[in-house]
């Protein structure tokens, strides 16, 4: 019984890989790898302006965060943000996304 159980299991997981829907991002915060859809993100566009991207459609390099203050602070505190972006971040950026993960708490 068992032993015929396994091949149903293996498609199952083959089928969620192949389905294309959840893409993975690590949190420039905690690190822990998500689902980009339960996270913040947060881009520098082609003109070097660092954005909270609230439609997740804009183009220009990303980073990922959890909807979490302590995430946040973390990231902060290590930069996280500035090295995957590779630019400064600016205050503002910050406080638009303390307000974000405080209003989600
Ligand atoms: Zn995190």
């Amino acid at each position: 019984m068992f032993q015929d159980k396994q091949p149903v299991l293996y498609m199952r997981i083959r089928n969620v890989t192949h389905a294309g829907k959840a893409v993975i991002r690590r949190c420039a915060g905690c690190g822990a790898m998500k689902d980009r859809r339960d996270m913040i993100r947060i881009i520098r566009s082609q003109d070097g302006k660092v954005l909270v991207d609230e439609t997740r459609k804009r183009n220009g390099r990303g980073a990922y965060l959890c909807f979490s203050v302590s995430c946040l602070e973390t990231a902060i505190k290590r930069h996280g943000l500035e090295r995957t972006l590779k630019c400064s971040v600016g205050q503002d950026v910050y406080t638009l996304l303390r307000e974000k993960t405080e209003a989600l708490q």
